[in-house]
């Protein structure tokens, strides 16, 4: 089934300014395995879609829809997330032509924050004195890097999303880890900050950005918020960089980006050459960036075995429309990757002192 097109969210274009010629990356091959977009999957999930949808016709509302969307999409699924894969909402990293295992999601997730960190050359064992102290975690979900990063760096932590579900799930793991002292989350926008200038000496962004309809105003914010020295990571989706002669993506890639941005809330996409470019132009230090989709090729075809379990398909059909509508478009994101439209970026940068 197609995803409906009365719940298409009234996507702005945001940023087109920013989104220049770019090189094109030269093309990899990506280890996706075809084969888990199980047609029964679809049908019976699908099936399910079109029940609620006329239950629940969407209401459109052409300003709050976004981030009302992003909400009760996080408020309605996190829960059914934990249950299968944890409290990490987000890629693991597979290491290619390693014996890791992929059943392991947390020690995958685990491993893109690790990665993460190294990337942004954050000092890890050796000298304790440059670990981070004051984190800020930009579009948290229920916590999971806060918590780890608190207790890797014994640092204090502070999250933010939009879904209240989330906020609350998110203090209450803290709690009950012993951490409430440490770290603390709340319901606000990642682009209006509730934070004063330059508190943070880390500013974290794990697939969040994606979110945000607004990427200036996004990165301006994360800048705003880092202390002098502070490290920002922003690991995103993005679409592939344009190339020299290309004023913009083709009609069959813009298509396809539209059908995912309406299953998760996600405004216009811009590439990992605009983030560098925005973050130039705050005069940010240090800016460095990568590809990380070869990493990650494991990671849908393992959310979508997950929810082929019969835990995953009791919970999806149990869920609500936005949930399923989520779980349908998982094979979208596997094409992305294959069809080299869709990069999954880490993006890193210094706050000059
Ligand atoms: N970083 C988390 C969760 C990723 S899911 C993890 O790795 O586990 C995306 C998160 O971004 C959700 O928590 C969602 O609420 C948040 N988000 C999206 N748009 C946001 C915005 N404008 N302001 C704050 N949070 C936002």
């Amino acid at each position: 089934m197609a995803l409906s097109a009365t719940t298409t969210i009234a996507f702005k274009t945001v940023n087109t300014q920013i989104c220049s010629r770019n090189f094109l990356p030269p093309q990899r091959h990506l280890p996706f395995s075809s084969s888990l977009s199980s047609s029964s999957f679809v049908r019976t999930v699908s099936a399910r879609a079109m029940e609620l949808e006329r239950k629940n016709p969407p209401v459109i509302d052409e300003n709050g829809v976004l981030k009302k969307g992003i909400a009760e999409f996080y408020d309605e699924s996190s829960g059914i997330w934990e249950n299968i894969w944890g409290d990490h909402m987000h890629h693991g990293f597979y290491p290619p032509d390693s014996t890791v295992s992929l059943s392991d999601h947390r020690a995958a997730q685990i491993r893109m924050i690790e990665q993460a960190l190294r990337f942004a050359s954050i000092p890890l064992a050796e000298d304790e004195r440059k670990w981070p102290k004051k984190i800020v975690d930009v579009g948290c979900g229920i916590g999971g890097s806060s918590r780890y990063l608190s207790q890797k760096f014994g640092a204090t932590a502070v999250g933010i999303t939009l879904s209240p579900v989330q906020a609350q799930r998110a203090n209450a793991l803290a709690a009950s880890q012993g951490l409430a002292n440490k770290v603390s989350f709340q319901v606000a926008d990642a682009l209006d900050q509730p934070f004063s200038d330059g508190q943070f000496d880390l500013v974290w962004s794990m697939e969040s950005g994606e979110h945000m309809p607004d990427k200036a105003k996004f990165v301006s914010e994360l800048a705003r918020v880092a202390a002098p020295g502070a490290t920002i990571i922003i690991v995103t989706w993005c679409h592939r960089d344009l190339g020299p002669d290309e004023e913009s993506l083709k009609p069959w890639e813009e298509k396809h980006l539209k059908k995912i941005c309406d299953a998760f809330y996600l405004p216009a996409w811009c590439s990992t050459a605009d983030y560098v470019k925005l973050l130039e132009s705050l005069s940010l230090q240090d800016i460095k960036s990568e590809d990380w989709s070869p990493y990650v090729a494991p990671f849908w075809p393992a959310v979508i075995r997950s929810a082929l379990s019969w835990k995953g398909l009791t919970s999806l059909l149990r869920s609500g429309l936005k949930t399923i509508k989520g779980a349908l478009a998982m094979p979208l994101m596997i094409e992305g990757f294959k069809k080299d439209l869709i990069k999954f970026a880490i993006i890193t940068c210094r706050k000059p002192e």
